[in-house]
């Protein structure tokens, strides 16, 4: 194992943080089908990793209530109210932009929606690739800022100030003229209520 994994498991163990390391996506996906019971309720925020491990889809097809706002024919009003479920659901389910190699778990928001269904959530499940850890706290916002959240705005062809050329110009980047991706920014450096956050460390590279 990656001594950096072992490190971080170690080093979550002091934050309340429960580390989770699996080899691959197939392993990630099996793990989290074990801890979430089949008949829990799960909320979702949008994220590349969860759609790479296939996770969403595995939940769905053994019959789990997911609150699925990204499902084919969701309406805006439906997905807004399948967000608040989410966030009040058993479990939720996302991934971070960064994570330091002493345990901090950078998220980037545009609407807070996510931040809001992580910070309350029952359970959190947090799935990340190891692509995404930085030596320190600062280089993982600057990972989520300079590199994750342009690829995002592409992805979602977001009208953001990186979108032409993927160079964050965050001193511009607000309405009326772009449409600001990372708008907030939530650090979890530690958690109070012990198995209520649980990082599943995937050693691939997963998302971006
Ligand atoms: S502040 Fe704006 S330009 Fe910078 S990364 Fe975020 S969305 Fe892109």
């Amino acid at each position: 194992m990656d001594q950096r994994v072992d490190n971080l498991i170690k080093n979550w163990q002091h934050r309340y943080i429960s580390g989770i390391y699996c080899v691959d996506k197939k392993e990630a996906a099996d793990r989290i089908l074990e801890i979430i019971p089949g008949d829990a309720s799960v909320g979702l925020s949008g994220s590349v990793t969860l759609e790479e491990i296939g996770i969403i889809k595995a939940l769905e097809a053994r019959g789990t209530n997911v609150f699925n706002q990204y499902r084919p024919g969701v309406s805006r009003e439906e997905g807004l109210d399948l967000r608040k479920k989410g966030a009040r659901a058993d479990y939720y389910l996302t991934s971070a932009n960064a994570i330091s190699e002493k345990g901090e778990l950078v998220f980037f928001s545009a609407y807070g929606q996510r931040i809001a269904g992580i910070s309350s959530a029952k359970n959190l499940i947090v799935v990340c690739g190891i692509n995404k850890i930085t030596p320190n706290l600062e280089e993982a916002l600057q990972r989520a800022r300079q590199y994750a959240t342009p690829l995002n705005c592409k992805r979602l062809n977001w009208a953001s100030a990186c979108l032409k050329d993927g160079i964050c110009r965050k001193e511009i980047c607000l309405l009326p003229d772009y449409k600001r991706m990372c708008s907030q920014v939530l650090v979890i450096e530690a958690e109070t209520a012990p198995e209520r956050v649980k990082v599943i460390l995937v050693g691939e590279k997963l998302g971006f």
